[in-house]
């Protein structure tokens, strides 16, 4: 994972608050992670459990719903917006959320771990803008660790502290080594 590139002048200071937020309230109801095992559980009905899913999110979060599209492939005109967005896309303007259930380029089955991941790495998206008003949608320090945040709630895997080091530009790139031992 690896970061945007920090915009200049007047996007700066939402991209530094972006950066800055590392944390994300989350349910403690256990409904999230009940839904999240459904998506798992039935592969036939994904659609609608990733749309029970997301809307699970907007209430709890209180923003309006987003939409959701589940396709078999990656749609060949994607904007690109860097490395990140391989699995799925977010349309600020349409409030809809698009995944794929196979990979690019080798036309592989997503895993269950990447799809959901997939799926609240969009969301934090919807959340940038409905939630935390922001301009754009940067992929910051900030947001991956509150895409992880909501991805390990709903996994109900244990959060893993992530190390991040710096990269030219103002860049950061997560150091896997480090963050999957713990230090
Ligand atoms: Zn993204």
């Amino acid at each position: 994972m690896l970061t945007d590139v920090p915009p200049r002048k007047a996007s700066r200071a939402g991209f530094l608050e972006s950066d800055r937020i590392k944390t994300l309230d989350l349910p403690q109801d256990g409904c999230l992670f009940a839904i999240a095992k459904s998506i798992e559980a039935k592969p036939a009905d994904v659609r609608r459990a990733c749309a029970q899913f997301l809307d699970g999110d907007s209430n709890f979060y209180n923003v309006p719903d987003c939409g959701i599209r589940v396709l078999a492939a990656r749609p060949l005109r994607v904007r690109e917006r860097g490395t990140s967005e391989l699995f799925g896309d977010y349309d600020a303007e349409t409030l809809l959320i698009r995944v794929w259930m196979r990979t690019a380029v080798r036309k592989e089955i997503t895993s269950f771990g990447t799809f959901l991941s997939t799926l609240c790495h969009e969301f934090c998206h919807h959340l940038d803008y409905q939630k935390f008003r922001f301009r754009d949608s940067w992929h910051t320090r900030g947001f991956y660790e509150r895409a992880a945040a909501l991805y390990h709630h709903a996994r109900g895997t244990p959060p893993k502290r992530l190390f991040w080091v710096a990269l030219p530009g103002g860049r950061w790139r997560i150091d896997w080594p480090r963050t999957n031992r713990g230090g």
